[in-house]
């Protein structure tokens, strides 16, 4: 472990004030992911800047009879909230399929879309990694390569995004507030994770100079048709290696507004819009979700040992919608 100093930041002008005055400090919430990179040598941070005593733990009503989640809000208490678990209980759903009890206890809203990839070789500091280290090379390419991507990969990366919530939260079209030097700014969730291109060492559009504040989440939360489903090689405690939230709005037997993003197969939880509209105005039915998941998993490019992903995705697309129109027995 390398020394760091640890500050705690009193407020969210604190917390900024502090991350400004040095460009390897790092922000701590839960301290799941970074005390790993940290022990593991991946991340190397001077300062530690607690923002646990930030007040930025609520969920309260947000715009247009949204709901705003505080960047502090830790995972068990949003997917117990009962604003959460009645008006968007997918994303209860997804969060309860990620991690343990007590991880979800301690990790963050904020925390939990930041999460870095689970690639073997990021985490092994003895090997190249374009990720961890711009330029050296990225061995999963031709190396072990199952739990990698099959959509958006680059050249320079094949990572695939770890988090359940944030795959709930894409289907969701939630945006994310941050705060920064230049004043707050709302993104959108689509444009918050990136795909790698040139520049896999980063992940997401926050700046460095930028805090999480909170994720505001739409009126529409498809309660009444929705499903999560994580295909995984454990039971429990283990990332997805695919993983499908499906939101409908039916109009009888005909869909009238669909929202469908994929985890465990790209760089970011994955949504393909011109996909979806090949579902709106068709009957709510296993051909139609098939002709859906032909199209989105059509440019899908396999590496050596993942080809398993594509056929994967798509019967767990198919599941997930077809759960969804049933709301039969969901686990
Ligand atoms: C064994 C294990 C199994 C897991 N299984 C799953 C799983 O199945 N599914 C899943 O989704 N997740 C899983 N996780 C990941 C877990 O959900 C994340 O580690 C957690 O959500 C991170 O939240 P945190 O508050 O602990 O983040 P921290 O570790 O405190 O921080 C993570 C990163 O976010 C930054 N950060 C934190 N808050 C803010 C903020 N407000 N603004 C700006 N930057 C911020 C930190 O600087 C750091 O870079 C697992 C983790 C472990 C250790
Ligand atoms: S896939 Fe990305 S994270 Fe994994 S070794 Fe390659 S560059 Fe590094």
């Amino acid at each position: 472990m390398n020394q760091f100093e640890l500050s705690r930041a009193s407020s969210v002008a604190d917390a900024l004030a502090l991350l400004a005055g040095d460009s390897q400090a790092r922000f701590i919430a839960g301290g799941t992911n970074l005390l790993d990179l940290m022990k593991e040598d991946v991340a190397r941070p001077t300062r530690l800047i607690d923002i646990t005593h930030l007040p930025l733990a609520a969920v309260e009503a947000g715009k247009g009879g949204g709901l705003r989640i505080g960047a502090l809000v830790s995972n068990a208490d949003l997917a117990y909230h009962s604003e959460v678990s009645s008006r968007y209980p997918l994303l209860s759903q997804a969060i309860l399929a990620g991690a343990s009890p007590q991880l979800r206890n301690m990790a963050s809203t904020g925390g939990n879309l930041l999460q870095r990839t689970r690639c073997y070789y990021f985490y092994d500091a003895a090997t190249p990694c374009n990720k961890r280290e711009p330029g050296s090379g990225c061995p999963a390419r031709e190396g072990v390569n199952r739990i990698h991507a099959i959509l958006g990969a680059s050249e320079q990366c094949v990572a695939v995004h770890p988090s359940d919530m944030c795959v709930a939260l894409a289907a969701l079209d939630a945006t994310v507030h941050v705060s920064g030097p230049a004043g707050d700014r709302a993104i959108q969730f689509d444009h918050f994770h990136q795909l790698p291109g040139d520049t896999p060492d980063i992940d997401t559009s926050l700046a460095p100079d930028e805090i999480i504040t909170a994720v505001e989440l739409p009126a529409e939360g498809y309660s009444g048709h929705y499903s999560y489903i994580k295909i995984r090689d454990r039971a429990s405690y283990a990332f997805a290696l695919v993983s499908v939230a499906a939101g409908l709005a039916l109009d009888g037997g005909t869909i009238s507004s669909a929202a469908v993003a994929l985890g465990g197969v790209a760089h970011k939880p994955w949504r393909d819009r011109q996909a979806e509209q090949l579902l709106i105005g068709k009957p709510a039915n296993e051909a139609s979700f098939t002709a859906f998941a032909d199209a989105l998993l059509q440019p899908a490019q396999p590496l050596a040992h993942n080809a398993f992903k594509i056929g994967l995705a798509k019967r767990t697309i198919v599941r997930a919608l077809s759960r969804a129109v049933a709301m039969e027995e969901q686990s």
